[in-house]
């Protein structure tokens, strides 16, 4: 093809999460009208296998595809999810919650944060907690979707899911092919450029067949066969910021209902997390080799388990950071092959979505333009930078010394949007969104009261309300998300009447 011709042809490879995503929204957005969406992988490669937690903005690409949230949920064995409890962080012995949606109600435009220093100078994530909906209902394992209740929080409960991703990917496969996508089987062993102007012109398979597309998107996952193998794109390596590089991954059996949160317990070394199905419960170590051992790290993982083991251990490697480049000529990464950030967050799915989303937006209908490719890398390399200092931020904000990896990542030297971050916060309490960065202010909040890091003062907005009148407000905020959690059931029970999997 010549750059400039009208994309026709889209070939999509690679079949896990990432691809069938694409394959899903692409086939509904494009509706085929304009191009013509192959889908081609390996089930002898396989896919990674992990990746069952998500955020709120799942629930948009979702409905953006037309699915029923209930199907989706019993299809894919799902659970709800309102936040993560972190375990162990900023000391041992500690718990927070990191929840979905605001702190408070509504404060007439001051932050609540300010309102909520002066009411607590000595701040403590048991405080905190108690001013959102998502925290008290997760710790009594309540869950219900919003419902229309005026001013109530209860009209604006902030889900995510927890789902099995193999299940997922089969569910919009059969959503993408139902709408005429076609897939291909087989094992590509060849990636073959133009010779003039360095773009993707085929792929080879084993048989030896060739399939030529206009527009190749790579969602091969870690090796990126074309962004990276085939096109020679680099990687921006951020292993010393993010010292994590290596998963052991063990389902066990259900130990009761399922929590309606991730949970993410701090190890020695790195993390685990748990994260309840309706069939079983998803549990990994993530660790750094340099500060443990494959042997030790199972250990750690078998040790802890909550239940009776489905499998055996399955052990992966990566690389915190992303490629230097996202779109390529006419190769765009999706998935894994663009970059990973570790799960702590569970920010992979999203950062799929999202690149979904900009690639349509950018959709080169009509041959490619290096301003939009640019545009393209710009924004996905702010959005995998901003993610990744809010991640450094756990790591950094503890005050734990009791093992070589906590001691490495508590005095490391951090990026310097993080170091402005947190000195504005020490001062006064005070964090701000930039741009569109993906983790706001509550979020940023939860960490830092959940770690124990709490600001020499109060925002002077806050003076706005008297010292009683603000422990009035934040009495009545209290009260209210008490008594709005009584009209909650449990988790299990909304699972039952509306999404059980049988
Ligand atoms: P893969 O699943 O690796 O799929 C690659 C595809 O490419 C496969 O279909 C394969 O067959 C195909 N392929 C590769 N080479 C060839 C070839 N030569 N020929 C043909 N086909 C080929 N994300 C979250 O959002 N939440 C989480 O909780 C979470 N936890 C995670 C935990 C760990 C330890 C890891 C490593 C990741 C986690 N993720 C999580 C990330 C998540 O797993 C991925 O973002 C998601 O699964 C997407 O993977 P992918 O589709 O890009 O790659």
């Amino acid at each position: 093809m010549t750059p400039k011709a009208r994309i026709e042809k889209i070939l999509i490879v690679g079949g896990g999460t990432a691809g069938w995503m694409t394959a899903a929204a692409m086939s509904k957005i494009l509706k085929n009208r304009l191009c013509d969406i192959t889908l081609i992988e390996s089930d002898a490669i396989g896919t990674v296998g992990v990746g069952e937690a998500t955020i709120p903005q799942i629930g948009t690409f979702n409905r953006t595809l037309g699915l029923d949230e209930d199907e989706f949920v019993r299809r894919t064995e799902g659970t709800f999810k309102l936040g993560i409890e972190f375990v162990d962080w900023g000391r041992k012995g500690q718990r927070y919650i990191h929840p979905f949606g605001p702190y408070g109600l509504d404060m007439e435009g001051v932050s609540f944060h300010a309102f909520f220093l002066k009411r607590h100078p000595h701040a403590s994530a048991e405080d905190l907690a108690r001013y959102s909906l998502q925290s008290v209902a997760a710790k009594k394992n309540l869950f219900m979707r919003p419902v229309n209740a005026g001013n109530s929080p209860l009209s604006s409960i902030a889900y995510a899911f927890h789902f099995d991703a193999g299940l997922y990917a089969a569910f919009l496969r059969e959503q993408a092919e139902g709408r005429g996508v076609t897939r291909r089987e087989g094992r590509i062993e060849e990636v073959k450029l133009d010779s003039e102007n360095g773009f993707v012109r085929a792929v080879r398979l084993e048989s030896g067949e060739e399939l030529e597309a206009d527009l190749f998107i790579d969602c091969t996952g870690f090796r990126g066969l074309i962004i990276e193998e085939a096109l020679k794109t680099g990687y921006n390596d951020w292993s010393h910021w993010l010292p994590v590089n290596r998963a052991v991954a063990i389902p066990c059996e259900s130990d009761g209902p399922p929590i309606p949160y991730t949970r993410a317990t701090a190890r020695d070394a790195g993390w685990q997390w748990r994260i309840p199905l309706q069939h079983r419960i998803g549990n990994g170590h993530v660790y750094a080799d340099g500060f443990t051992s494959e042997d030790e790290a199972t250990e750690t993982l078998l040790a802890n388990l909550p239940g009776q083991p489905l499998a055996e251990p399955r052990h992966l490697r990566f690389l915190t950071g992303h490629r230097k480049a996202f779109w390529v000529k006419n190769c765009v990464a999706i998935g894994l092959s663009a970059g990973f950030l570790e799960p702590l967050e569970s920010t992979s799915i999203h950062l799929i979505q999202s690149g979904i989303a900009k690639l349509l937006q950018m959709f080169p209908t009509c041959g490619f333009d290096q301003a939009e490719i640019d545009r393209f890398n710009r924004l996905s390399t702010f959005e995998f930078e901003r993610i990744r200092d809010f991640l450094i931020l756990h790591y950094h904000a503890t005050q734990r010394d009791d093992t070589e990896f906590w001691n490495y990542v508590r005095t490391m030297s951090i990026p310097d949007y993080l170091k402005d971050k947190l000195a504005l916060y020490r001062t006064h309490g005070r964090v701000f969104r930039e741009n569109d960065e993906l983790f706001n202010d509550t979020s940023w909040f939860s960490v830092l009261i959940g770690q124990n890091i709490v600001p020499e003062d109060y925002d002077p907005v806050a003076d706005v309300l008297s010292r009683e009148e603000t422990e009035a407000k934040l009495d009545n905020i209290r009260r209210t998300i008490a008594t709005c959690t009584e009209h909650m059931p449990p988790h299990e029970r909304f699972i039952a009447e509306h999404c059980a999997s049988g």
